[in-house]
């Protein structure tokens, strides 16, 4: 199963639940877990019945920062393997 935030691949033991950043049948690793117990504890704190909206604001947030680190990534790796090739080539 994977993170339903980074997408990395979880062990079994370490499924953890999202809600509210996320619908309670998907799954977080324990790193992105961090971001979900950090909000519950900061939105104790707000007006109950603007949670959810900041939840939905949040995770949004949470997801496209990871879809900015999954593109940069892929980046430099192909810039990787282009160095690596021209390396190769001299
Ligand atoms: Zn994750």
């Amino acid at each position: 199963m994977k993170c339903s935030f980074c997408e990395i691949e979880m062990e079994e033991y370490n499924h953890n639940n999202p809600e509210p950043l996320l619908e309670s049948s998907q799954r977080v690793c324990s790193d992105c877990n961090c971001l979900v117990t950090a909000f519950r504890l900061l939105s104790r704190q707000q007006n109950q019945e603007i949670v959810p909206e900041l939840a939905k604001f949040v995770s949004s947030v949470i997801q496209l920062s990871n879809s900015f680190k999954r593109t940069n990534f892929a980046l430099s790796s192909r810039a990787q393997t282009f160095v690596n090739y021209s390396e190769d080539s001299e």
